[in-house]
């Protein structure tokens, strides 16, 4: 009886629990319409998920079933559903769950493909997205087979499926440093500026993120330019951290030309490509390092004056100690949104980050700053804080990181903001005196070297 029960256990152990094998969309897009179909093979799912989606209606042969607070409970190895997007591009434009034009337009891919739990699938499952209608744009190549688009991806990369984009208008070629093969497209919808105007625009903030890849850029970032109407240049963006990543950016249509050589947002958000994720999400410190390097690629490029840039950096540092109010970074961050103390976490974050690069330069004679951290830990999927601050300590040759860490997250949020500006020779209206004990490390900080 024990050895039965035993043999019993053993067998239960060493059962493989169920597995897909492959999984395969076919998704059909038409004007304003995805309309998606699932197969698994080797398993059955029992549920589904959609992330922030409810009342999506899904059948499986005779069975009907809804998404209800982003879960579809319907266990089935068939799906199909349409997602719609005529009220979304009517009504309530999103880069998250549709923007852009009938015909021409961008919706997150985890907003509109339904995805089993991680657990039932495995490294080698096989993942392909078919495409057929819109030519598709995704953070992935895309292979045309036939009348199809197809796109095979690893399991893991259903965690992030980064912005889906749908019958551009026109595809701008990049030129940029060597190893970087960056795609941007252009959706439908007329624009003040032109073509050109678009295109170098959004070359110049490329390839300054390419450049500050310390010779190792991303291999790829797919870029997707969407038109609405608004008269500033580039008004909102977001990066989607899938692997390529994936940005979506709108383009103002009603712009200028001129105000495009102003714009600091694209390069913002293409700064984004050169962090990894960082794991608990401190928002202080993936901002912080976008906000830092939208001041100072645009220097390092020659397209922007030093004296504009730490400017920028030097006012958004006054309105962040303004908003922060004697709390502590770690508080604003959290905060944030209700706060509100976007200036106090962005520009925080950017103090810091200008002290990381500074510091590993004083200690390495300039040979290494800040980007060759972010170059050394981008092949990794994710990264916490005390890993970044092991790699910070590890270029540097000597331990910085506790100390500038202490600095910046203790106490009073940018509380090194005087201090660290005024040692560089940045007055607080960002005016500059070349004669203060730092200005030449920070013409080092300007040139990276
Ligand atoms: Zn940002």
């Amino acid at each position: 009886m024990l050895l039965l029960a035993v043999g019993l256990l053993a067998g239960c152990a060493s059962a493989p629990a169920p597995h897909l094998s492959s999984l395969v969309y076919r998704i059909e897009a038409t004007e304003t319409r995805l309309s998606v179909e699932i197969e698994a093979q080797g398993a059955k799912p029992a549920r589904w998920y959609l992330v922030g989606e409810s009342n999506l209606r899904v059948a499986s042969g005779e069975q009907r079933a809804t998404v209800k607070g982003g879960v579809l409970r319907l266990p089935a190895e068939h799906l199909s559903y349409a997602y719609s997007l005529k009220s979304r591009l009517q009504r309530s434009q999103s880069l998250e769950r549709g923007a852009g034009v009938p015909g021409s337009f961008v919706v997150r891919g985890d907003r509109y493909l339904l995805v089993p739990r991680p657990g039932i699938l495995l490294p080698e499952t096989r993942v392909e997205l078919r495409f057929k209608g819109l030519e598709p744009f995704l953070p992935w190549p895309c292979v045309r087979e036939g009348e199809e688009w197809v796109a095979r991806l690893y399991a893991n990369d259903l965690r992030q499926l980064g912005f889906h984009a749908f019958g551009a208008r026109r595809r701008i070629p990049l030129q940029l440093e060597e190893g970087a093969r960056w795609e941007v497209v252009l959706l439908a919808g007329d624009l003040l500026a032109s073509d050109e105007r678009i295109e170098r625009w959004i070359q110049e903030a490329a390839q300054e993120a390419a450049r500050l890849g310390a010779g190792s850029p991303r291999e790829r970032v797919a870029i997707v330019l969407v038109p609405t109407p608004s008269g500033e240049p580039a008004p909102f963006g977001r990066v989607l951290y899938s692997e390529p990543r994936s940005a979506a950016i709108y383009v103002g249509q009603r712009a200028p030309e001129r105000s495009f050589a102003g714009d600091w947002l694209a390069t913002h958000e293409l700064m984004h490509t050169l962090h990894p994720r960082f794991d608990g999400q401190p928002r202080w410190l993936s901002e912080g390092i976008a906000a830092y390097y939208q001041c100072l690629a645009p220097i390092r490029s020659g397209r922007e004056r030093p004296e504009v840039l730490w400017r920028v950096l030097a006012q958004g540092v006054a309105t962040g100690q303004t908003e922060a109010l004697g709390r502590s970074l770690q508080e604003v961050a959290k905060a944030m949104h209700t706060l509100p103390a976007y200036s106090a976490v962005y520009w925080g974050g950017a103090l810091l980050a200008l002290e990381v690069d500074l510091e590993i330069r004083r200690a390495t004679e300039g040979k290494r700053g800040l980007e060759h951290v972010l170059a050394a830990l981008r092949p990794r999927g994710s990264v916490t804080l005390r890993e970044f601050g092991r790699s910070v300590d590890a270029l540097a040759g000597v331990a910085i990181w506790e100390q500038i860490r202490r600095a910046h997250l203790e106490g009073q949020a940018l509380r090194r903001a005087k201090p660290l500006l005024r040692g560089l020779g940045i007055g607080p209206g960002g005016a500059l005196d070349s004669k203060a004990p730092g200005a030449k490390w920070r013409l080092r900080l300007e040139r990276g070297s």
